[in-house]
């Protein structure tokens, strides 16, 4: 299999959409009723039950979920939020948008890209009024510690969840570990309906704070005033547009009924490559085969144990093998804006990964064909 032309032979990710799913789209096109109204709740409602939580409020982005998160856990201007640098950018940038400061902590290492609870401990201080998890790839992080370390300081814990919906910790769902659960269904992940996200939560305070700034603080919605529910507003807050539309929502809701089925095919694949992988040398892959079974399996992360060789490999990977690979993630505080801003910060564990990581092929229906040629082409590169 030679590359033939732009696109690669194998993508990192692909989605495939359901009849069942173009028809839920339709359906709410040809209603005429787009903004968000009944579809939504639906999902909304859908979700929260999966998840097992009080409250879902649907968003157009994991980053405004993560935006309302923050702004629920009281951060403003001065206040600090420790979160990783091994993360895509919204984690720490939504802290911005409060006027607070991220503070980075390193992860656990090669072995977990997850927060480490230590570095965390280490960074509060006074300011500190929230700590940033994130699931990498759908592994859990430690948030059960992280849990009892917020709680010992009267810190918000709030789940960066947008690669692992529907994965557990000790059975227990996360995005319910928090305060908030932020997740995303941007396109390319696993749950994706193009752009949306949403805020889980069992507190009322977090999800009514939630739904009022989602819309411009206003105290009515147009599907209320539509209904005939209400006929005027107020407005009683600095609120955004944040919302979702329905045919996002209709998406969402018909997928969601597929989740658990997908994740189950992702958990195969993943299985699969880490046998094929175990022993090609110069390679190695995070987290414990023990964990596949708890994880939704977002991407398939590798490390090349040689910093060097691993933007020649993903070169290579590509022209001679037509396979697209990524990086998750560059560092966020190695970023233009981030070393600006905060001045350098030394994370030996994330810089390390930063620099070594290659992510590779994962979705549904990723071939054992396409699998193999994948593992061959790294297998041929890395003895080259
Ligand atoms: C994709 C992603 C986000 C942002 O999600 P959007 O829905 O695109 O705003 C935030 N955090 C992580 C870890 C992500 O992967």
């Amino acid at each position: 299999m030679a590359s033939t032309g732009t696109f690669p032979d194998i993508p990192l990710f692909d989605l495939r959409l359901e009849q069942e799913d173009l028809d839920a789209v339709a359906e709410v096109l040809r209603s005429g009723w787009l903004t968000m109204g009944p579809r939504t709740q639906a999902f909304e409602a859908a979700f929260a039950e999966h998840l097992g939580c009080a409250h879902a409020v649907a968003v157009n982005s994991c980053t405004a979920a993560l935006h309302l998160a923050y702004l629920a856990a009281g951060v403003g201007p001065g206040d600090e939020v420790i979160v990783p640098a091994m993360t895509f950018a919204a984690t720490a940038s939504a802290v911005l948008y409060c006027g607070g400061t991220p503070v980075f902590a390193d992860i656990l290492g090669d072995h977990d890209f997850s927060i480490d609870p230590d570095a965390v401990r280490a960074k509060i201080t006074p300011r500190t009024k929230a700590v940033a998890a994130v699931h990498f790839a759908g592994y859990a992080a430690p948030v059960d510690t992280l849990r009892a370390l917020c709680d010992e300081h009267g810190l918000a814990l709030v789940e960066d969840v947008a690669h692992a919906p529907s994965a557990v910790l000790g059975g227990k769902k996360l995005g319910t570990w928090g305060d908030a659960g932020c997740f995303s269904l941007f396109s390319n992940k696993i749950l994706s309906v193009g752009e949306g996200g949403l805020l889980c939560t069992d507190d009322d305070r977090v999800a009514d704070l939630a739904r009022s700034l989602r819309s411009h603080a206003m105290t009515s919605g147009t599907w209320d005033r539509h209904t005939g529910r209400t006929t005027t507003y107020d407005v009683v807050g600095l609120g955004f547009n944040y919302r979702i539309d329905e045919p996002r929502s209709a998406l969402g809701l018909s997928r969601l009924g597929r989740l658990e089925a997908d994740i189950e095919i992702r958990r195969g694949l993943t299985r699969r490559y880490r046998s094929l992988l175990r022993d090609i040398p110069g390679l190695s892959f995070p987290f414990g085969d023990e964990t596949v079974e708890d994880s939704s399996c977002y991407v398939m992360p590798i490390t090349v144990d040689e910093p060097e060789r691993r933007d020649p490999l993903r070169i290579a990977l590509r022209e001679k093998h037509g396979v697209q690979t990524s990086v998750f993630y560059p560092a966020v505080h190695e970023f233009t804006a981030y070393r600006e801003r905060l001045g350098p910060i030394s994370l030996p564990r994330t810089e390390r990964v930063a620099r070594t990581e290659v992510t590779i092929p994962l979705f549904p229906h990723l071939t054992h064909e396409q699998q193999d040629h994948v593992v061959g082409a790294l297998r041929a590169e890395l003895a080259a």
